[in-house]
Formats: structure tokens, C-alpha cells, sequence
């Protein structure tokens, strides 16, 4: 698809809070779509919002963007799930399970009730296992619904292995697997400079390869949601371009590869739930899953971190 399709798409965005708006800033910006439609049960806060993205209209592109109801999902060739219930840092992750799954089986059903083409893009937390519940939900295939998952992980380690290494972030590459949480996994005996491994790109710059100066960055993008939030209350910029990075794939139909929540039916022996892996995306979704050649460490731990992941969607009896 090219451009001039790409600008003439629909984006539904539920969930009208930091990351939906912060999204719909970027999209707005970035002129991908022609129409953005706001929903959120707070109507005044989803009003307000497209009002105040409206009067940046004569700086941007031109775009109709709208305060709307389900109805409006459709034609959506995107659907942005960003809802919360409002949840505190400090709830179990099977409590903040509980609270947005209720929320999910309120909205998921009211998207799909007016849309059955597109391609559902869930944000919501947990993560995986909403993505999951969504999937489920909506009985739509499984190259159509994904969450945006480690996309942002990833683009954390990269951002600091950019600095760490001296170069463009954008040149690094390095992906962080499994669950958006707490037992993701990076994974190192991969990791590359201009297809150098990280082991042999950094003597070539007298830059010390330190397997725990390594993890300490590891840790640091592991903590980096907890630490934002600590700080300043919300993440959203971050996420909001890994959003645009992944509804511009679609769109332009570019067959990127990104890291996001999928439905796996067998990657290393995990099934039967969704996790973050290298996928390639385009117009119609998720075209490819990529099986990564990773060391036995890696599997144990993409392994375990399904274990987790399964465990809280059982629970809930997804
Ligand atoms: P927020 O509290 O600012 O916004 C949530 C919005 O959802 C609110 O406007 C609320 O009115 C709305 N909402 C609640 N129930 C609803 C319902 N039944 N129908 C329609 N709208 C409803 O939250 P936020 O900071 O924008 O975060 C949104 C979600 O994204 C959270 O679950 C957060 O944890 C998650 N998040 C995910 C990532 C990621 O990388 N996946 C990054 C940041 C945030």
C-alpha cells in the first residue's frame, strides 16, 4: 500500500487516557491517518481531547478527528485498545488482570459488533494477557489481534545500547522476548552492530564487553516502567511511537519487523498463549512469526516467562 492509502485510513482509539491520546498526538503528527476516532466512557475527557488534537490540525495535516461512539469503530482498518480501570502500581498483576478483563469483555464485544476487518491493537495491561482475552473475545484469526508487547522492551535496550556502544539506536539490534513484564527476556546471543556480535563488535572500539555491565542495562529496561511512573505518573511518549512504528507497518504494508504480543501455537515448546516475539507485519497483520535460534538459557527463560504468563490467564479463565 502506499502513502496516499496509508493517509486515507480510519484509527479507533478506546481508551482516551495518557497513551491513547499521547498515540493520537503522534498519529496526528505523523499525518498516517485521515480519520481518528476518540472513544472513552469518560465522554467530556474524550471530547476535550479531540477538540484540543483538532485546533493543531492547521499545523499538522489535514485529519477529522472525533470524539465518537462504537459505532464509529467502523471501517476502522485499526482498533487501539488503551483502556485502564484506573489500577494502582502496587495491585498484584492477577489483580490488575481482574480489573481490566472485566473492562475488556465490556468493549471488545461493543468493537465487534460494527467492525470485523480490522486488526485489533491492544496497549492495556498486563499486556499478554490481555491480548489473549482479546483474541478470544473477539474470535477474530490471530494474525489480526496483537499487543504491543515488547516493541517498547525492545526499543529500551536499544535506546541504551546505542548510548552504551556510541552509535544510533537505530543501528542496534537486539530484542527483548516473553512477557511485557517482569520475566521478559533479552536476548544477548543475538545481539548485533552491522551484524557483528556485541562479544566481537566492541573490542573493535575499545569498548568493554561486560556481560554484567550488560544486564545492569538489562535491568534498567526492565525497571524503566516502574521507574517512569515513579517519577512522573505515566508512561506514554514512548509507547505512543512504538504504536505509530507499528500502525505504520500496517498501514504502508511494509513488512517490518517488530516485537509484539502474538498468539503462539508452538514457539519452543510454549502454546496456547500470547508473548512477545519478532514478527512481520503488514496490511493484513501479523504475516510471519520469526522462531529465533536462541541459546538453551534463553529458551529456559522465554519458557518460564510463558509459565507466568499462562498462569495468570488461567486464572482468570480466559
Ligand atoms: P489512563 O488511566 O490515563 O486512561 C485510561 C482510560 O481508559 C481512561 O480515560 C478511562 O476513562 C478509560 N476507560 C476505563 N474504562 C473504560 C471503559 N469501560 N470503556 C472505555 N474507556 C474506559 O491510562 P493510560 O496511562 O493511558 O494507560 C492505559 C493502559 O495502557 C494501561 O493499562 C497502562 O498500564 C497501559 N500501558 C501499556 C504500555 C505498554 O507498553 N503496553 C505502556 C504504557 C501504558
Amino acid at each position: 500500500m502506499d502513502t496516499k492509502t496509508a493517509k486515507s485510513s480510519k484509527i479507533a482509539i478506546v481508551g482516551a487516557g495518557f497513551v491513547g491520546t499521547t498515540f493520537a498526538y503522534s498519529l496526528l503528527i505523523h499525518g498516517l491517518a485521515s480519520q481518528i476516532v476518540i472513544i472513552d466512557v469518560n465522554k467530556d475527557r474524550a471530547e476535550g481531547e479531540a477538540m484540543d488534537l483538532n485546533h493543531g490540525v492547521p499545523f499538522a495535516q489535514p485529519i477529522k478527528i472525533w470524539s465518537g461512539e462504537y459505532s464509529d469503530c467502523e471501517g476502522a482498518d485499526v482498533i487501539v485498545i488503551a483502556v485502564d480501570k484506573g489500577q494502582r502500581i502496587e495491585q498484584s498483576r492477577l489483580e490488575l488482570a481482574e480489573g481490566n478483563f472485566d473492562i475488556m469483555k465490556q468493549i471488545i464485544p461493543s468493537v465487534t459488533k460494527y467492525n470485523k476487518e480490522g486488526i485489533l491493537l491492544i496497549v492495556t495491561n498486563p499486556l499478554d494477557v490481555m491480548t489473549y482475552a482479546a483474541l478470544k473475545l473477539s474470535g477474530f484469526p490471530k494474525s489480526r489481534v496483537f499487543g504491543s508487547g515488547t516493541i517498547l522492551d525492545t526499543a529500551r535496550l536499544r535506546y541504551l545500547l546505542g548510548e552504551y556502544l556510541r552509535v544510533d539506536p537505530r543501528n542496534v539490534h537486539a530484542y527483548i522476548i516473553g512477557e511485557h513484564g517482569d520475566s521478559e527476556v533479552p536476548i544477548w546471543s543475538l545481539a548485533n552492530v552491522a551484524g557483528i556480535r556485541l562479544k566481537d563488535y566492541c573490542p573493535m572500539f575499545k569498548i568493554p564487553y561486560d556481560p554484567e555491565h550488560l544486564n545492569d542495562l538489562f535491568l534498567q529496561v526492565r525497571n524503566a516502567g516502574v521507574e517512569i511512573i515513579r517519577l512522573k505518573g505515566r508512561t506514554n511518549y514512548a509507547v505512543a511511537l512504538g504504536l505509530t512504528k507499528i500502525v505504520e507497518s500496517i498501514l504502508r504494508d511494509e513488512n517490518a519487523v517488530v516485537t509484539v504480543s502474538t498468539f503462539l501455537e508452538d514457539y519452543l515448546s510454549v502454546r496456547d498463549i500470547c508473548l512477545s516475539v519478532p514478527v512481520i507485519l503488514n496490511r493484513s497483520g501479523i504475516k510471519e512469526i520469526i522462531k529465533l535460534p536462541l541459546d538453551e538459557q534463553e529458551t529456559a527463560d522465554f519458557q518460564k516467562s510463558a509459565a507466568i504468563v499462562k498462569r495468570v490467564a488461567s486464572s482468570l479463565k480466559i
